[in-house]
């Protein structure tokens, strides 16, 4: 060794690297392959870590190379560990290499993620890439890079092959300072507990040479260096580490599990995923019982069909386990109808109380046993770990549409409500993916539209048919997603598809708690529905349809006293638009009153066909009265499911479109498509079977 050879202060030719990697990676065999033998050993300032530093020219560069510990992790839970977080944080190197053992990438990748977090220029190195051969396996470099937003060079150190693409790499990434281009994602629960606290540490002027989001990561996970530096080093940072700790209890509360693990689990899913999605391996001794379960529930054979399994039988669950209880609560309303119909004098009030109120709302909230288990159903899905199976499933399907397997998890939850799927879509990274997915989710036909489905294939289908008509309408609804999400992502939403990782994290047990908070939740949005928008809607509708009353004695030629009402005159107003599709102005009224919410559809359906309270149930009273009108056939009412399907979900779901999409054009313009469709699919169903010769 010369003493030229001694590492120098940098100067601006300078470029200090880094290099990490998990014990056994090949580090020292590619700090050796760059350095060649000008190599110097000491130890990190006040430990006995050995420090082994080397340079090498590059022209006109002279490059530092410093040989951290090997780590697994970037906790400080052991000195090895804290030494190399160390010298990334207050060192600051140009740049970190990080040598991965591509043999044995899903361990390796944890630390990229802590680099990824720590958000320092990083350049992998893709080491033992002979092995991956030689194991008869493949790692998709170029997509791998992509999905986890830093450059990659593939490597065999001891052949040295590969190392000169990685000094051109490693100093390109150095001169640029670029940092990596993604983050983990934390998942709805702890994401947003993460962006919260890091809101609040950059409030206060942030902590020097490190990302906000990495200080909040390390304060959930109750990381003893950083509440020590925050202590020290941020205003108002006791107050602040206060804060910290009740979030921290709260999210431990929900999740009932510790932070750091929780942490630490979606991170293990994000590498997971990233892995399954880039690598090809021959089968081999398969050892986690995660993976054992995945080899077989993500497998190209089964997985599909599996899922499709798993999914009627939570349909089924749902329908069946709530169907009781639903009948159940509908003769509770009704008894309670009567009970206030006997107790006030018969008139408006009387009439707006039991009608409008009991009659409307109740109507809404029949629902809820069947909408709170189709949550369960889906809160039991997500916790488990088996909704990112589902989606990752399914990832290669949507790809057909342009979109990712995560955009399925909202579509799948808008079977049961529009609302909480539009707040799904936060998970989707890409705004053009989220904006289709908004866009499309509607047409996943929700829990409201099933009572206009079960009333007009009941009264119009055979009892053995009913069942399958039903079906189709829902796989209707889904083919039209299909169709639009490729047309929106063609035309509107046009953009590359940028990949990003479809997380895996381990399956686990749910815990009661957590389950039952987030049904809870989400069936909580849909009472609130049923209490606010539902009311006021009921009222209104009521109103229209009770006034003006036609004067006494008036001559009303032949036709029912509510043609006379607002309501009527709307429906008679429209009437032109609706009969090329079979329909009249009776069920106009009820179209539009659909537009507040779809569970008024079928209440005003009844008001219109003057339902009286009779010993029989209303269901069966407004079914002989859509029986007895002569614009109804099986083909009308197929029609008129198609269209109930198609057309704008509620008020409440575009009001969250307009807050989630962060415009009041997305609503509109989903209102202007969805009528539009609604209207030509329904003519195209009646037109078409009439034709035919059907109806
Ligand atoms: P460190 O613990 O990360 O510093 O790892 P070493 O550099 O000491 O390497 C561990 C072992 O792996 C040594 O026997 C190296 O010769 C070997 N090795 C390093 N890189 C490669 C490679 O790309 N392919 C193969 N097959 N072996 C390698
Ligand atoms: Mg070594």
């Amino acid at each position: 060794m010369t003493p030229t050879d001694q590492p120098t202060t940098a100067t601006d030719t300078d470029v200090v690297i880094a290099l990490a990697g998990n014990p056994n990676s090949g580090k020292t065999t590619v700090f050796n392959a760059i350095t060649g033998a000008r190599q110097h050993v000491g130890n990190y300032p006040g430990v006995t870590v050995e420090k082994k530093e080397g340079i090498r020219r590059v022209g006109e560069t002279t490059m530092h190379v410093v040989d951290l510990p090997g780590t697994y992790s970037l906790t400080a839970y052991s000195l090895e560990e804290v030494v190399a977080r160390n010298f990334v944080i207050d060192e600051r190197p140009d740049v970190v290499v990080h040598v991965v053992d591509a043999s044995n990438l899903e361990r390796n990748l944890y630390l990229t993620t802590q680099f990824i977090e720590l958000g320092v220029p990083t350049v992998v190195c893709l080491n033992m890439m002979d092995v991956v051969e030689s194991q008869g396996g493949s790692v998709d470099v170029q997509l791998l890079s992509e999905l986890l937003g830093v450059p990659m060079v593939p490597t065999v150190g001891n052949r040295e092959e590969g190392i000169p693409e990685l000094i051109e790499v490693a100093l390109h990434t150095a001169r640029e300072g670029s940092k990596p281009g993604r983050q983990v994602p934390y998942g709805p629960e702890l994401e947003g507990h993460v962006r919260e606290i890091t809101e609040l540490i950059e409030a206060a002027g942030g902590l020097e040479g490190v990302l906000s989001r990495w200080v909040a990561i390390k304060l959930l996970e109750d990381d003893d260096e950083v509440r020590r530096d925050v202590a020290a080093d941020v205003e108002g940072g006791e107050a602040l580490l206060e804060r910290v700790e009740r979030v921290r209890a709260h999210l431990e509360a929900v999740i009932g599990d510790d932070a750091e693990l929780a942490l630490a689990d979606r991170r293990y899913g994000f590498i997971n995923g990233a892995c399954a999605q880039v690598t090809t391996t021959a089968a081999e001794g398969r050892v986690d019982w995660s993976e054992r379960i995945d080899s077989v529930m993500t497998s190209r054979p089964l997985g599909i069909p599996i899922f499709l399994l798993l999914m009627c039988g939570m349909f089924e669950l749902v329908f069946r386990l709530g169907a009781p209880p639903m009948r159940w609560l509908e003769a509770a309303f009704g008894w309670l109808g009567m009970q206030v119909a006997a107790l006030l004098p018969s008139g408006a009030v009387q009439s707006l109380i039991v009608d409008g109120i009991i009659g409307g709302v109740g109507a809404v909230l029949i629902f809820v046993p069947q909408i709170m288990l189709l949550f369960l159903a889906i809160a039991l899905l997500e916790d488990s770990g088996y909704m990112s199976r589902a989606a990752f499933v399914v990832d290669k399907l949507m790809h057909y549409i342009g979109l990712h397997g995560k955009s399925f998890i909202p579509m799948l939850i808008g079977f049961g409500c529009t609302v909480p799927a539009i707040m799904a879509t936060r998970t989707l990274e890409s705004r053009r993916d989220r904006l289709t997915t908004m866009l499309v989710a509607p047409l996943m036909s929700c829990g409201a539209r099933l009572p206009v489905y079960v009333l007009l294939a009941g009264a119009f289908f055979a009892p053995h048919v009913a069942g399958k008509v039903i079906f189709s309408i829902y796989l209707l609804g889904v083919l039209l997603a299909v169709i639009m999400a490729r047309l929106f992502r063609s035309t509107i939403l046009k953009g590359p598809m940028t990949p990003f990782v479809m997380e895996l994290p381990p399956y686990r047990m749910p815990t009661l708690k957590g389950t039952l908070l987030h049904m809870w939740e989400r069936s909580w949005a849909y009472i609130k529905k049923a209490g606010t928008v539902i009311l006021v809607a009921s009222v209104i509708m009521w109103a229209l349809l009770s006034y003006p009353k036609p004067p006494a004695g008036a001559d009303l030629a032949g036709e029912a006293p509510i043609a006379y009402t607002f309501a009527g005159r709307i429906g008679k107003a429209i009437e032109p638009a609706l009969r090329p599709l079979g329909l009249d102005w009776k069920v106009g009224i009820s179209l539009v009153a659909g537009l507040a919410a779809k569970e008024v559809v079928v209440a005003t359906l009844a008001t219109t066909y003057s339902i009286e309270e009779t010993e029989e149930s209303g269901t069966r009273a407004l079914t002989r009265a859509l029986q007895a009108d002569a614009i109804f056939d099986p083909l009308v009412a197929y029609a008129l499911m198609a269209f109930v399907l198609i057309y704008v979900p509620c008020v409440a779901s575009m009001a969250v479109l307009w807050r989630e999409a962060g415009s009041w054009k997305w609503p509109a313009f989903t209102i202007v498509y969805t009528i539009s469709l609604a209207w030509l699919v329904s003519l195209l169903i009646y037109q078409g079977g009439r034709a035919l010769g059907l109806g």
